[in-house]
């Protein structure tokens, strides 16, 4: 059996214990957010979560319990327009007009705030490195992550690293794409009775704007002739195999930045 790694079954001693051998706690997070009708509202904090824990597993540490949290911003006109939307629009994240239910999108500042606590409490009882296991690629998350991050590593002595769970995101080469493929088989491999594929329709291509299931081209500027969901990105590709093979790159990827991070610590 592995090593307990999540910090709320964890008595004190086991804590003390972990934190000794290795000062350092994961905090997964994400919003609840609108991802298809095919996929949970979870999909990017529990994306997050899964990393954490296999990341803690490996290089050791305790991770907290998901923060359900996340912020995100209005849409630029030249965004909305390569969507497909008219660009006058007021639209927030994937709060597509055509969509059934709201995300839960926290204000960015009230974000910034229980993270700053956060991070004060975890240095107050002995971390000496936290890292922001980020699911949400919105800018405005990121930005108000990396801005803590940078802060807390200048003033205090606390070594705090911002990492997006996105397999390529320490190299630069990361995919955007949101509820497609790849978050469909991230779920069908953690959490498979959470996937729903028969909730979307069987004729494809699928309308950007009616689902706001959205490729990582069209986010960076690259959209189809009519606005649509490109064929390698359907959700229908997906299988639990591929998730998996994604969270055991990640967690490669993503374990060697961390163990080259307590180096210098030491
Ligand atoms: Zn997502």
């Amino acid at each position: 059996m592995s090593r307990e790694v999540r910090v709320e079954l964890m008595r004190p001693a086991q804590i003390v214990e972990a934190r000794e051998e290795c000062p350092l706690v994961f905090l997964p997070l994400g919003p609840l957010e609108w991802h298809g009708p095919h996929l949970p509202v979870g999909t990017d904090p529990l994306n997050a979560q899964e990393v954490a824990r296999r990341l803690a597993r490996e290089v050791g540490g305790v991770v907290l319990p998901t923060l359900f949290m996340g912020t995100e911003r209005e849409r630029s006109p030249e965004m909305l327009r390569n969507i497909g939307f008219r660009g006058d629009e007021y639209i927030v994240g994937m709060d597509f007009p055509a969509n059934t239910l709201a995300s839960l999108y926290f204000p960015e500042e009230l974000l910034a705030l229980v993270i700053r606590s956060y991070l004060a409490l975890l240095e107050r009882i002995g971390y000496r490195m936290v890292v922001l296991l980020n699911g949400h690629g919105a800018a405005n998350q990121i930005a108000t992550l990396e801005r803590l991050a940078v802060e807390f590593c200048h003033t205090t002595s606390l070594r705090v690293l911002h990492l997006l769970a996105i397999p390529g995101y320490t190299r630069g080469e990361y995919s955007w794409s949101h509820a497609t493929r790849g978050e469909t088989a991230i779920m069908q491999a953690c959490f498979p009775e959470s996937v729903d594929l028969s909730t979307l329709p069987e004729q494809e291509p699928l309308a950007n704007t009616q689902f706001a299931i959205v490729d990582d081209r069209t986010f960076r500027g690259e959209p189809t002739c009519d606005w649509t969901l490109r064929a390698e990105e359907s959700p229908h590709l997906a299988t639990p195999a591929e998730g998996e093979a994604r969270f055991q790159a990640i967690t490669q990827e993503f374990a060697e930045v961390i163990r080259a991070e307590l180096a210098n610590l030491a």
